[in-house]
């Protein structure tokens, strides 16, 4: 089901909808040296939550919740000084190193799975147009779980993000992942949903391809994207390792192609074999080194990268065994306990 963010207008009326009383919203967003322009984006935040409050669609405890992902810059005292100023709104979470955008928003999003009724995941530049909170609060009431943004115009990104981006999401397609095209982390996931995501223990995180299968009521708003007022924090080398992450944890398609590869370069040399040995027998010598040593190099590249891309499995492997923290928390502003730390506890036999 598809809507395009609206204006916010009072939520319909309890009697058509299966949520019957406003939900208690987290609106999660993580910061990395984002100094520059975060007193900024929570103005907006904090004035489009008290809009969302006044009209009915949300209580009244709703909250921003600023995950600092090992700043380096001043994040951090700005996180505390609006905490200070607006303690039941703005809640802080610092985490003790830099983890990476999506493991500082699990983060944030593991208080929200605490603390809320259901959580929107936005980032600190405010490139996702606020609007499309309408859209999922509506979606949200009507009885989605979960409410995926989709990017229905990405003009304000370069044109190599724009077509790296979704020579991306068909790749993922074509390697059989379930991925929402041109939806990235801003979405709105219930309690239960997100309880759900964190039964998903992997440590190589790739939320987006996770979401989608955790299945319950789903929805998608489109809206439109804005450009960042700073210089990107995700350049090409994180996009290409978020990329790889995101193959290799929902796809063992690769292995599959070289497998089938293998098999037709056997195939091929069974035929080629044969005839080498017909020519043998007629009398002609066999000609030529240049297909010898082609076919030499042809197999030996062959072999190497199909035994790199399996060592690319069997390190994702290694780092998931050991089961590491994907996070840890330094300091938290705002919740009277301490959220559920990472990972959690296993529930035993
Ligand atoms: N971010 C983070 N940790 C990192 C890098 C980025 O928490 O190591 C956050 C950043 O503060 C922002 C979001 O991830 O809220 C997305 O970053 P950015 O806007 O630079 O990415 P882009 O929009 O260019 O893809
Ligand atoms: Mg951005």
């Amino acid at each position: 089901m598809t809507t395009a963010a609206s204006a916010c207008s009072p939520p319909p009326a309890p009697s058509v909808c299966s949520v019957k009383t406003p939900p208690r919203l987290q609106i999660v967003v993580p910061c990395y040296n984002e100094a520059s322009i975060l007193d900024d984006s929570l103005d907006q935040l904090l004035a489009k939550l008290k809009a969302l409050i006044e009209s009915g669609w949300i209580a009244a405890d709703s909250a921003v919740v600023c995950v600092d992902d090992g700043s380096r810059d001043a994040t951090w005292d700005i996180i505390s000084r609006r905490h200070e100023a607006a303690p039941g709104q703005v809640l802080g979470i610092k985490l003790a190193a830099n983890c990476g955008h999506q493991k500082a928003l699990l983060a944030g999003l593991r208080l929200a799975a605490d603390m809320a009724d259901c959580a929107v995941s936005i980032d600190a530049d405010l490139q996702d147009d606020l609007a499309v909170i309408d859209g999922f609060l509506e979606q949200y009431w009507q009885g989605a779980e979960i409410v995926y943004g989709v990017r229905t115009d990405r003009s304000s990104d370069t044109a190599f993000k724009r077509l790296t981006a979704e020579a991306f999401y068909h790749l993922m397609s074509a390697l059989g992942v379930k991925i929402v095209f041109n939806h990235a982390d801003c979405r709105l996931m219930s309690r239960r949903a997100l309880q759900a995501l964190f039964e998903y223990s992997e440590v190589n995180l790739f939320l987006r391809g996770i979401v989608p299968l955790i299945g319950l009521r789903q929805a998608t708003v489109g809206y439109a994207r804005r450009p960042t007022s700073r210089e990107t924090h995700y350049p090409l080398r994180k996009m290409l390792m978020l990329a790889w992450d995101g193959i290799t944890s929902f796809s063992i398609r690769p292995i599959r192609m070289i497998t089938v590869l293998g098999f037709i370069i056997f195939v091929a040399n069974i035929i080629l074999g044969l005839r080498y040995l017909v020519l043998h027998y007629l009398g002609h010598t066999i000609q030529g080194w240049t297909s010898l040593a082609l076919l030499v190099l042809a197999l030996g590249g062959l072999q190497l990268l199909g035994i790199g891309l399996i060592g690319e499995y069997i390190g994702k492997i290694y780092l998931e065994v050991k089961r590491r923290p994907r996070f840890l928390y330094e300091k938290v502003l705002g919740a009277e306990d301490k959220p559920t730390p990472d990972p959690a506890p296993n529930p035993g036999p």
